[in-house]
Order: structure tokens, then C-alpha cells, then sequence
């Protein structure tokens, strides 16, 4: 038996069907993901198909943190060369994925107070397969700015990859009943799950990414506090990157503000609402 890097865990079906992966812990200091797909592993029955479950990354998950080595987000690559610890998850990660028909990624995001609004990650050849989710924003074309995340992987393949954020990455517990319809949601899409989960579906925002900016100085510091979707008119000043303001060019909203990260790392993104 060859022993895997991430731990996964495969659920078999009653009849044959497509086979999904469903990962949780791709970033280590995101608690939900695991804590569903653990459930998962002593509840989960599909009615067809093949469903695996993976932890992704379980030196981080084990550390509570984002990574040891490198962003493992990044690192699925088809020239990945398997260096650092990530990179060889990654190769694990990008061989199950060349098996399956669809990918499920559960992520949260930093967001210790305050609303956090969870929101999708799909492209728009696959804005059918999230429909039915109640979370109202998703977020396409990340893949023109940053390569190597696990949806971009499948994208590239032509399969559906869809990463839910799951909200606040500090209060994993609230958004738990949430990641379960997103999980039933899913599978029922791909008939795997008998038709009895009925959940609220939520009226779509869809954004598209226009800017996808990475810290430049130590010396960064936003205008004011932002949380995920706040949103920011044409000509606001964003941040102050080494003395350098950055101004909105056009009306959108922000994802992902992150000041206290390393000079080269993602400090925010903003999505404009496609048209
Ligand atoms: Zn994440």
C-alpha cells in the first residue's frame, strides 16, 4: 500500500457513477473543511459514484497553519516539480484529480469579527452547479491573474472545479450547517444523493476579478478596516503600499483583505459585477 502524503478516504457508491473529490484543509489554519469532511467519513452514503474525502494538507492541519513550505493554492501546476512539501501534496493532489469528474474545495477566510459572508469561487461554464447553494457572490477569472489553485487545476482540464469559502476561519463552528447543504448541494448535482436535500437558493452576484494585488513594502497599510464584499467606489483610495497609494479605477468590490501578510503574498483582489 503506497502511503500518502494527504490523508484520503474513499467512499464507494451502490452503482457506478462519476467520482468526486471533496478536500478540506488545503490551507492548514482553516478548521471547517476538516471538521466537515470528518463528518463526512462517519455519515457520508452515495447512492452512486465514488467520493473521496481529503485532508489535504495534514502537517498544516496538525500545526493549525496556512502552510510549511508553500501556498499549497498555488502549487498545482502541470510542471510542478515536487520540491517543497507542498509541491509533492500537490502532484498526490493533481493525480486524484486527473481521476475525478469534479472537485469540491472547502476553504475559509480571515475575518475574526464581524460579518463574513461566504461566497463561491466557479466559473461561469459552471454557475449551474451552484445555483441551488444559499450563498449569494461568486467570484470567476482568478485564473488570469494566479495560476496553481486546486479549481484552476480542474478549470484547465475542462471539469468543474468549484472552491467554497465557508466564512470566518475563526468560527468554524457557525458556518458548519452551511458547508453540510453545500456538500449535499453538490453531490446532488452529480446524482449521487437521493432528491431529499431541499436548501434555499440565494439571488446570484456574480463578480469577476479585474485586480488581484500582492504586497509590494512592509510598510502597507489599508485606508480603513475592509471585510470581504465591502464595496469600494471609483476613486477610493484603497491602501498605501511603501508610500504609494492605490486608488479604485472603477466601482467594485474587495475579497480577501489581508494587511498583516508577507511582501510578495496576495493583499486583496477586487471583482467587478459581470455584466
Ligand atoms: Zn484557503
Amino acid at each position: 500500500m503506497k502511503e500518502f502524503l494527504s490523508n484520503i478516504i474513499k467512499i464507494d457508491g451502490k452503482k457506478s457513477g462519476k467520482t468526486i473529490a471533496i478536500f478540506g484543509g488545503v490551507h492548514g489554519n482553516e478548521p471547517v473543511g476538516p471538521m466537515l469532511l470528518k463528518e463526512l467519513e462517519n455519515t457520508l452514503e452515495i447512492e452512486s459514484g465514488v467520493v473521496y474525502l481529503v485532508y489535504a494538507n495534514p502537517q498544516a492541519i496538525e500545526q493549525k497553519v496556512r502552510y510549511i513550505e508553500s501556498n499549497l493554492n498555488r502549487v498545482l501546476k502541470d510542471d510542478n516539480k515536487g520540491k517543497t512539501y507542498e509541491e509533492k501534496i500537490a502532484l498526490e493532489l493533481q493525480n486524484l484529480l486527473d481521476q475525478s469528474d469534479a472537485l469540491l474545495d472547502l476553504h475559509a477566510f480571515t475575518q475574526p469579527k464581524g460579518e463574513a459572508t461566504p461566497f463561491i469561487i466557479c466559473e461561469p461554464e459552471y454557475y449551474s452547479l451552484v445555483e441551488n447553494l444559499p450563498i449569494p457572490f461568486t467570484v470567476s477569472g482568478l485564473h488570469n491573474f494566479e495560476k496553481g489553485s486546486t479549481d484552476q487545476y480542474m478549470y484547465f482540464q475542462n471539469k468543474p472545479g468549484i472552491c467554497v469559502e465557508l466564512g470566518s476561519r475563526e468560527r468554524p463552528e457557525e458556518f458548519l450547517d452551511l458547508g453540510r447543504i453545500v456538500v449535499k448541494e453538490f453531490l446532488k448535482s452529480f446524482n449521487m444523493l437521493s432528491n431529499t436535500v431541499k436548501s434555499e437558493k440565494a439571488k446570484k452576484i456574480h463578480l469577476k476579478v479585474v485586480e488581484f494585488y500582492k504586497k509590494k513594502n512592509r510598510d502597507f497599510s489599508f485606508s480603513k478596516l475592509y471585510k470581504n464584499f465591502d464595496y469600494i467606489q471609483s476613486g477610493e483610495l484603497v491602501c498605501v503600499d511603501g508610500g504609494i497609494s492605490y486608488v479604485a479605477e472603477k466601482d467594485s468590490y474587495i475579497i480577501f483583505p489581508r494587511e498583516d501578510i508577507e511582501v510578495g503574498e496576495e493583499a486583496f483582489i477586487l471583482g467587478e459585477i459581470k455584466k
